[in-house]
C-alpha cells in the first residue's frame, strides 16, 4: 500500500509556512504501514495541481491532500481533483448543514461562497470537520484508489486525521498495527544497526530505528489480524533483540511516549525510593528533566544548582581543601556533592554532576567533555566518568540522559559501567 502527500498553497513555495502537515502526515502513515515514496507541494495553480494529481494516482494509492478546502478562488484542492476524475462537484446537504453549523458557533456571517466549502463529488464520503469550517473527505479515485482531502490548518488536519482518517485506512489495508517501541541508552546507532541489521530487513514485523542525542529507539511493528496475533508475531522479534543487545534496553513500551526521566521516576515511585540531585555544568536541567513527568514529586525531594566551587562546600559541604586537592571536577569532588545533597535532604539516592562543558575551560588532563557523575545512596558512594564529546548544549544534554541512566540502574540494583 503506497500512499502520496500532496500539499496545496503558495505560501509552501514561498517559505511563508513551514510545511509541518507533510512531516506529520508521514509520520503517521509510516506508523501505519503505509509506505510514502512521494510528497508535493504544489502552488494555488489549478493547472499545476492536475498535472500532480494524475502523477500521483499514477503511483500511489492513496493520495492524500492538505490545504485548499476554504472558501476562497484560490482554494481550488476539490475542483482540480474533480476534473481530473471527471466527475461534477454537487452540494452535499450533511457538509453544507456542518459549515452552517460552525459559523453560527463562531458567531460568523456565511456568504454565499462558503456554500462551495459543502460541494463534494457524489460519491464521496464527507468527514465532518469538528475542528474548523471547511468539511475533508474521501474521495473514490477509480482501481480502488481514493483522494482524501484535509483542511491545511495543522489544528485542524491533525485531530482529524488521527479520528477520522486512521481507522478509515485501518480498515482500508484490512489489518492492525501492533508496534513495541525499544529504547536504548548506552550504544550509538551504528553498533545497534551492526547487531541487528538482518531483522531490519525483513518484512513483517518490520523494525525502523530513530535517534535522539545519545539514544537510539526500535520500533517493531506487525502488521496482523488483531491484537493477539500481532503481540505473537512481535514476541520473538522481541526475544531475539534483547538477547543481541542485552543490557543497553532501558524500556519496552507500548507508544512512543517513553523517556529516561519517565523510566526513572517510575523506577523510584515502584520502589517508594527519594532523589535529589547536586549539580554544576547541568545548572539544574537533572532536575527540571525529572520534573518534566507528571508524579515527579513523590519521587525529587529537591535539587542542588551549585555551579561555583564556593556553593559546592556552602551548599553540600564539600571540603575546599578537597576541590583544591583533587580538583573541581574530579570523581572525588562528584562524590561528595552526591554525598553532601543525599544527606541534607535525607533522601534514598543522590546523583551529581561536574565536569568541562565548554567551548573553554579545558585543560590537558580535563578536557572539554570530562565529567563526572556521583552517585550516593544510603550504603555506599561512587563516581562514574564520562568522556562526552560536541558542543556545550550536547555535552550538557548528554550528561543529563546519563545521570538519569545511572540512577535507573541504581534504582533497579544493577551496576553502572564507566564509559
Ligand atoms: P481555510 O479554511 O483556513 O482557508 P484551507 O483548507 O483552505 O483552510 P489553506 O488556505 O490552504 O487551507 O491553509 C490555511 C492555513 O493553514 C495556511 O495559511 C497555513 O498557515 C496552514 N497550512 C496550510 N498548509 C500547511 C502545511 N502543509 N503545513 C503547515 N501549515 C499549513
Ligand atoms: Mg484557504
Amino acid at each position: 500500500m503506497v500512499a502520496e502527500i500532496l500539499c496545496v498553497g503558495t505560501e509552501l513555495l514561498m517559505g511563508q509556512v513551514l510545511n509541518t502537515n507533510a512531516q506529520f502526515l508521514s509520520r503517521r502513515l509510516s506508523a501505519l504501514g503505509i509506505s510514502v515514496y512521494h510528497q508535493t507541494v504544489v502552488g494555488d495553480n489549478e493547472q499545476r495541481l492536475e498535472e500532480a494529481y494524475r502523477q500521483a494516482l499514477g503511483r500511489s494509492d492513496i493520495v492524500i491532500t492538505s490545504g485548499g478546502l476554504g472558501p476562497t478562488v484560490d482554494d481550488i484542492t476539490k475542483r482540480a481533483a474533480a476534473r481530473v476524475l471527471g466527475k461534477e462537484l454537487v452540494l452535499r446537504p450533511e457538509a453544507d448543514r456542518m459549515v452552517r453549523e460552525r459559523f453560527l458557533q463562531y458567531h460568523k456571517q456565511m456568504t454565499e461562497n462558503n456554500r462551495s466549502q459543502a460541494m463534494f463529488t457524489g460519491d464521496s464520503q464527507v468527514l465532518l470537520n469538528p475542528y474548523g469550517t471547511a468539511p475533508a473527505a474521501i474521495v473514490p479515485a477509480g482501481e480502488g484508489k481514493v483522494i482524501i482531502h484535509l483542511p491545511g490548518p495543522p489544528r485542524e488536519l491533525e485531530p482529524l486525521f488521527v479520528e477520522a482518517v486512521e481507522p478509515y485506512l485501518r480498515a482500508y489495508t484490512g489489518s492492525v498495527l501492533v508496534s513495541r517501541y525499544i529504547r536504548i541508552f548506552g550504544m550509538g546507532e551504528a553498533e545497534v544497526d551492526m547487531r541487528l541489521h538482518d531483522l531490519e530487513e525483513r518484512g513483517n514485523p518490520t523494525l525502523s530505528p530513530y535517534c535522539s542525542t545519545g539514544e537510539v529507539m526500535l520500533r517493531a511493528t506487525a502488521a496482523a489480524a488483531d491484537e493477539k496475533e500481532g503481540l505473537e508475531l512481535l514476541k520473538p522479534l522481541l526475544v531475539e533483540i534483547r538477547k543481541r543487545l542485552g543490557d543497553v534496553i532501558y524500556e519496552i513500551g507500548e507508544d512512543d511516549s517513553g523517556s529516561l526521566e519517565k523510566t526513572c521516576i517510575d523506577a523510584f515511585m515502584k520502589r517508594h525510593m527519594t532523589v535529589t540531585t547536586a549539580e554544576s555544568l547541568t545548572g539544574g536541567l537533572i532536575a527540571a528533566t525529572l520534573v518534566e513527568v507528571p508524579g515527579a514529586s513523590n519521587v525529587l525531594r529537591g535539587g542542588y544548582v551549585t555551579y561555583q566551587s564556593e556553593a559546592k562546600t556552602m551548599m553540600l559541604g564539600v571540603p575546599s581543601d578537597l576541590i583544591e586537592r583533587c580538583g573541581v571536577v574530579s570523581a572525588e569532588v562528584a562524590v561528595s556533592m552526591a554525598e553532601g545533597a543525599r544527606k541534607k535532604l535525607d533522601v534514598d539516592m543522590a546523583v551529581s554532576a561536574t565536569g568541562v562543558a565548554g567551548p573553554g575551560g579545558g585543560t590537558e588532563e580535563c578536557p572539554v567533555g570530562t565529567v563526572f557523575l556521583g552517585i550516593a545512596d544510603r550504603e555506599k558512594s561512587y563516581a562514574v566518568a564520562l568522556h562526552l564529546s560536541g558542543t556545550r548544549e550536547r555535552i550538557r544534554t548528554l550528561t543529563v540522559k546519563h545521570a538519569l541512566h545511572a540512577l535507573i540502574r541504581e534504582a533497579e540494583g544493577r551496576a553502572v559501567q564507566n564509559t
